[in-house]
């Protein structure tokens, strides 16, 4: 039986690109309410990894199980509507956009009347609108950036787009979040902040996985880390147990 606090299993999930094997049997299980870290140098199959959580692309062979259900085929939008959202390595921002707009984006999933039901109800529309601004307005609140809603995201510094990035992927209340490299470009500060941040949605009962390279951050954040290396996995293990195990150290000595 599966253990009820899991919220995330793949098992031996391979996915071929021609003849390169960019995740090769991949097998983790991800803890209700944690932060759990997927690490490995460049080109290890992180990204790939999440394509596969999230749908973008298609498993050669394996399962993916969120909430107990296996996921393996469903539709990307699919994974989203039942709780799986991810970010981009490179962020995928439109920049004539404000940042509030951007952040309401995120809370289309939770518009109850859709675009039909708004052609015969202006006034419903109206009040699915005022919804939609005020919940958006929390989630910059959030990520601290309410006082630039106004903003176009163009004219934002590196690190408040990324921040912009997080309050939209929250803004579909997900139950699963999976970041890549969301702190790569930010300061010590600003990587401070995110840190913060997530470990607050943590407590609330949100679950991450995080594809990071700053190691530190990695370390002071996960409760559980999983290292790949050329599409496999390394080494799984708490924080203490990935720092010393040799063939991490390889592993990253070597890239
Ligand atoms: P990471 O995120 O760990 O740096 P990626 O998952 O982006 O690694 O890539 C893993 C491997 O798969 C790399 O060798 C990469 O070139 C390859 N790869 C990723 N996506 C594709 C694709 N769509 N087509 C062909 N090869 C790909
Ligand atoms: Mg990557």
């Amino acid at each position: 039986m599966r253990s009820p606090e899991v919220i995330l299993t793949l098992r031996e999930v391979t996915r071929r690109f021609g003849g390169l094997v960019a995740v090769n049997k991949l097998s983790m299980d991800v803890k209700e309410a944690s932060i759990h870290g997927l690490i490995g140098p460049n080109g290890a199959g992180k990204s790939t990894a999440f394509d596969l959580i999230s749908g973008l692309t298609t498993v050669s062979t394996g399962e993916i199980c969120f909430r107990g259900e296996a996921i393996t085929h469903m539709a990307p939008e699919a994974r989203v509507a039942s709780g799986v959202c991810r970010t981009f390595q490179t962020p995928k921002l439109f920049d004539e956009m404000t940042v509030l707009d951007v952040v309401a984006t995120g809370r289309h999933l939770h518009n109850s009347v859709g675009l039909w039901g708004s052609m015969f109800s202006i006034g419903r529309k109206r009040r699915e609108e005022a919804k939609t601004v005020s919940a958006a307005r929390e989630f910059l609140e959030i990520v601290g950036l309410l006082a630039k809603e106004d903003a176009p995201v163009a004219d934002l510094s590196y690190g408040d787009r990324r921040l912009v990035e997080i309050a939209r992927a929250l803004a579909t209340e997900p139950s699963l979040l999976l970041l890549d490299e969301v702190t790569s470009g930010l300061n010590p500060v600003e990587t401070a902040t995110v840190g913060d941040l997530l470990r607050n949605q943590v407590r609330q009962g949100l679950t991450i996985v995080l594809v990071e390279h700053d190691m530190k951050f990695v370390m002071g954040l996960c409760e559980r880390i999983t290292v790949m290396n050329y599409g496999s996995v390394i080494a799984d293990g708490s924080p203490d147990q990935i720092a010393t195990d040799p063939n991490v150290i390889a592993a990253y000595l070597g890239s």
